[in-house]
């Protein structure tokens, strides 16, 4: 699978391994090719460090650090040096214990778990003694998993297509798993209820109190006129506060969050943990809201990055009563034991309000029907006056489609009505050193967009403006631990940075205009061949996306798709 990016051969590959797999290892089998061992809400992250992998394949092989280190150098991946260093050792070695699914997966998980003074030298003990009984090649699958450097190049479609064929029979049947995928945010579990239950067993599948729903997600649209002719006579428009999107479990008085990537984040809002079941009316309810930052004497909502306060490890009791928020709810995805997403936008929004009671800290999302371009006009301006983004426009009679991006929900900012002028988010991916009054920090940094086809992140531009003092120093502090001694290889970028990160950290950007580049990769050859797009005066607006990962950064389709809009609207201009 490494050796080809060819969606269908890979699909062809997984296919035959799900059909050679027993059921019982199934879902173990399905997060390993994702080089996890749970889903990511649960938040169990492996953790090793290459120092300790190296430790361990020092004490397999019986060759120095040193030595180890020096392979690594050549080949620039931990995997293939161990495989290499082992392919010399085990003509003499004999094995002593087989390598299974279920031996890894349990000792993953026991390293996974492992905490405290000792855990370092039991975390290498763990791994050497699977290096040990591992063939050369296993040792490195295993090394990849253990460090996070595991690129099969399966995204998540693939996999469902291949469960799908391998059990169902036929790739149609993809369409019901990706909704069992999207209320469970589980591959695993779909795919043990797949291969235990077929194609029935994943249509009766259920929303799980405390597993997180994939968010629904919004289309955009740059003027009001453009919003009518899409959403029809008569719809629903909201405020869009400039929060952070938070999903609540609640089963009686215990709650969970969700961030919009799914994480478990209820440790950093320990008030909405506490008071949030007290406003709600029901005993088992899922719920969307927007918690937002608030000036506790005027009521003014803040900009999001007053939320960044609450991102700070050990002194979140003060931030809760230094930062306060207000949590602004627009929606109702589960209640009293039952499913809502098929219920219609209008009738959820009724079951939402009956729901939540309203009070100094729990709120309604402001919400107005529209009729006329007038009517929206004006809740725009309001909203806007009232320190929010823009509006979310909803359509009434629609239901809540988990995990997608579709037409039913419309976004309009205040910035898209000028220039180019949606903001985009952007990986960070490399820096150059700062002069002057940046010296010795990363005075500028080069962004990539995300690919999606190939699962990269290609180079769109360098930026180096809308960067205060603080936020130099800021970025700094998170971009150090993310620094790589080689550009991974997740990155494409022909243009030198002087220090590469691993593709982690998304942040906020303004530009004037789309440009074609002979430089840059994103979108290469889609518009022109040879050319890829760039985007021009890019500017930081201050936000720091610390809710998103890397692959929720804008894709090179939203790319290409601003820059057809923005020759469109050129072009309408020039007929005016
Ligand atoms: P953006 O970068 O614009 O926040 P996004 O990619 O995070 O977009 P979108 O679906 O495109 O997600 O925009 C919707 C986001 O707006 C939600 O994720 C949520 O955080 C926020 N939001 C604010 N108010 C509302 C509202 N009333 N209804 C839905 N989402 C809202």
């Amino acid at each position: 699978m490494e050796s080809t990016s060819k969606r269908l051969e890979l699909t062809q590959h997984l296919v035959e391994l799900f059909e050679n797999t027993p059921q019982d290892v199934i879902s173990k089998i399905v997060y390993l090719l994702q080089g996890k061992i749970r889903p990511d809400f649960e938040g169990i992250e492996l953790g090793v460090a290459e120092k300790l992998a190296i430790r361990a394949i020092s004490k397999s092989s019986g060759l120095t650090t040193k030595k180890i280190e020096e392979e690594y150098r050549k080949t620039g991946d931990l995997g293939q040096a161990a495989t290499i260093i082992l392919e010399q050792k085990t003509q003499t070695t004999f094995l002593v214990e087989n390598i299974t699914i279920e031996r890894v997966y349990e000792t993953l998980f026991k390293i996974a778990r492992l905490e405290g003074s000792r855990s370092q030298d039991m975390k290498m003990k763990y791994i050497s003694s699977l290096l040990n009984d591992a063939t050369p090649v296993e040792a490195s699958f295993i090394l990849k998993i253990l460090l996070g450097t595991l690129r099969l190049g399966v995204a998540e479609n693939t996999v469902m297509d291949a469960l799908a064929i391998a059990y169902t029979g036929s790739k149609e049947n993809r369409k019901a798993l990706e909704h069992a995928y999207n209320v469970s945010s589980d591959l695993g579990k779909v795919a043990e209820t797949v291969a235990s239950k077929g194609i029935k067993g994943v249509e009766d599948f259920e929303i799980i109190l405390f597993n997180p729903i994939r968010p629904m997600l919004a289309d955009r649209v740059k003027s009001e006129r453009e919003a009518i002719e899409k959403m029809g006579d008569e719809f629903a428009a909201e405020y869009k506060l400039d929060g952070e999107r938070v999903q609540i479990h609640v089963d009686g008085e215990k709650a969970v969050l969700f961030s919009r990537s799914l994480e478990n984040i209820s440790k950093y809002y320990p008030d909405i943990i506490e008071k949030i079941p007290k406003s709600v009316l029901s005993d088992q309810v899922i719920l969307e809201a927007e918690a937002v930052a608030i000036n506790e004497n005027t009521g003014e909502f803040l900009p999001f990055q007053e939320l960044m306060h609450r991102r700070r490890k050990y002194k979140i009791e003060k931030a809760v009563s230094q930062y306060p928020i207000t949590v602004n709810f627009f929606d109702i995805l589960f209640y009293n034991g039952k499913s809502c997403l098929d219920v219609e936008y209008q009738e959820r929004r009724k079951m939402l309000e009956k729901t939540v009671k309203e009070d100094e800290y729990s709120k309604h999302v402001p919400m107005k029907l529209i009729k006329s371009e007038n009517d929206l006009e004006d809740f725009l301006e309001n909203s806007i006056n009232s320190g929010c983004e823009g509006v979310m426009l909803k359509m009434l009679d629609k239901p809540y489609q988990a995990g997608a991006r579709g037409s039913f929900w419309l976004k309009l900012k205040r910035e898209y009505r000028n220039e180019l002028g949606d903001s985009l988010d952007l990986v960070v991916i490399g820096a150059f050193f700062g002069k002057g009054r940046r010296t010795g920090l990363y005075g500028t940094l080069l962004l990539a967009s995300y690919d999606e086809d190939t699962d990269t992140f290609t180079s769109i531009c360098k930026v180096g403006t809308g960067f205060t003092d603080e936020y130099l120093d800021q970025l700094y502090q998170i971009l150090s631990s993310k620094v790589t001694i080689k550009k991974n290889p997740r990155i494409n970028s022909e243009m030198e940075a002087d220090v590469w990160f691993e593709p982690e950290l998304v942040i906020e950007i303004v530009a004037t205009e789309i440009t074609l580049s002979p430089i840059h990769k994103a979108a290469m050859d889609e518009i022109r061949k040879g050319s890829g797009l760039a985007l021009r005066f890019p500017k930081f607006t201050g936000k720091i996306r610390f809710e998103k990962f890397a692959e929720d950064a804008s894709t090179n389709e939203e790319v290409i798709n601003l820059y057809k809009g923005q020759k469109k609207m050129a072009h309408d201009k020039n007929l005016m």
